[in-house]
């Protein structure tokens, strides 16, 4: 087999900081993890209200199991469609206050399902240049043109607006009306700042555009209930297509859209990533439900990830240490060379501290980072400890 290129991209990837291996956890997810051997303080999981391990999820899932087995043997079209898919769609319809909801198996399975179910080729996407992989990679897929504005710039945006809206409004092949849609995450996974979504409401309103929301990492954690970006903003717009997931802050796995009654069911038609794949297993789904419900009752839990928050943000800008535009749990510690994040890294974890460099392609080159994550169960002491071995690492590291 001519496996050349393997070997060579490979030696690339380790001369240029870029090579990527994984770190084994042992036991559950918990603010302090063992990995590889080794005690750490776990400062680089989505678990953001510490639920992965919650006593209460485990219970429904196990019932759940006891009651419904294990697998759903079949695609949601065909015979996987069980009582608890159901059950979640409309708790999670309830939580958002949506007309209907449809549960995806992930994310990323979300991400390019609905994309390229709502936009083709022909259509056109706006689409905030730090947007998550699976987003871009839905817009590749769906074949509509791209068009990455620059981060957050709605003034830019409204520009490419402006100048898209005066090309032939329909359809080349289908002579129907071309679609357009504007895509941002809530939060953004790498930077942790907050989209401007009301900006982009009234821009999708004034130039008749879709808007898509993912709330990967807002769910649970924006707004005064947990419900995401939207009600972060205050915005009640039926039109915005809100879509999150159920593995990071609420500790499960998979995702979900909400919408209109219409919009899901054009899903259910036409989104492939969830006609052509075997649904969640229902104690996945029964597991979901249970965290929304701990949501909704245990309101503290946000609150003690939204003091840790602003203790840490604080703690590293006293330090000195650049957080980029962090205005959430995800804070990135900028460092700019790959090589140097990685180093600064490796000698976090020798002083107990699990965080991830993150470089490119994950982020863009030359704004290589250490993305540090919060979770509501981190102890005071282990994030002051926290604090000053990262304050003495950036100071010191690199400079050797
Ligand atoms: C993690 C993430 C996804 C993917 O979700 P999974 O359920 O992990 O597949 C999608 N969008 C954003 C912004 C994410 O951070």
């Amino acid at each position: 087999m001519p496996a050349h290129f393997i070997d060579q991209e490979l030696s690339h990837l380790k001369d240029t900081g870029l090579y990527r291996h994984m770190s084994l956890i042992q036991g559950p997810q918990e603010p302090k993890v063992t990995v590889n051997g080794k005690d750490v303080i776990l400062l680089c999981s989505n678990n953001y209200l510490g639920l992965a391990n919650h006593p209460e999820i485990k219970e429904a899932a196990i019932s759940a199991i006891e009651k419904y087995g294990f697998g759903s043997g079949a695609s949601r079209l065909v015979s996987g469609n069980m009582e608890l898919h159901e059950e979640l769609e409309q708790r999670l319809a309830r939580f958002k206050g949506t007309e209907a909801a449809l549960v995806f198996n992930s994310g990323y399975h979300a991400n390019i399902g609905i994309i390229s179910a709502i936009v083709g080729r022909g259509d056109i996407i706006f689409s905030d240049k730090l947007n998550h992989a699976s987003i871009t990679d839905g817009c590749l897929l769906s074949r509509a043109r791209l068009i990455r504005y620059p981060h957050k710039d709605v003034e830019k945006l409204e520009r490419v607006l402006r100048e898209t809206g005066k090309d032939s409004p329909v359809h080349r092949f289908t002579d129907s009306p071309i679609r357009k849609l504007i895509i941002t995450d809530g939060i953004f996974s790498m930077d942790g700042d907050i989209s401007p979504l009301k900006e982009l409401s009234e821009l999708a309103d004034k130039y008749n555009c879709m808007l898509m929301v993912d709330d990967a990492h807002a769910t649970g954690v924006l707004g005064s209930k947990g419900k995401g970006t939207s009600e972060y903003f205050g915005i009640d717009n039926p039109n915005i297509i809100q879509m999150g997931t159920l593995g990071k802050a609420l500790g499960c796995f998979g995702a979900y859209v909400v919408g209109s009654r219409k919009l899901i069911d054009y899903l259910i038609n036409k989104a492939r990533s969830f006609i052509y794949t075997t649904s969640l297993p229902p104690s996945v789904c029964a597991a979901s439900i249970a965290a929304i419900d701990i949501l909704e009752k245990e309101p503290q839990i946000r609150r003690n990830l939204w003091d840790r928050i602003e203790y840490f943000r604080t703690g590293l800008k006293n330090a000195g240490i650049d957080t980029m535009a962090s205005e959430t749990q995800i804070i990135p510690l900028f460092i700019g060379n790959a090589n140097n994040a990685v180093k600064i890294s490796k000698h976090l974890f020798e002083k107990g501290i699990f965080v991830q460099a993150i470089r490119p392609p994950t982020v863009p080159e030359g704004t290589s980072r250490l993305r540090i994550t919060l979770m509501a169960t981190h102890s005071w002491d282990d994030l002051k400890y926290a604090i000053k071995t990262i304050e003495d690492a950036v100071k010191n590291v690199c400079m050797q």
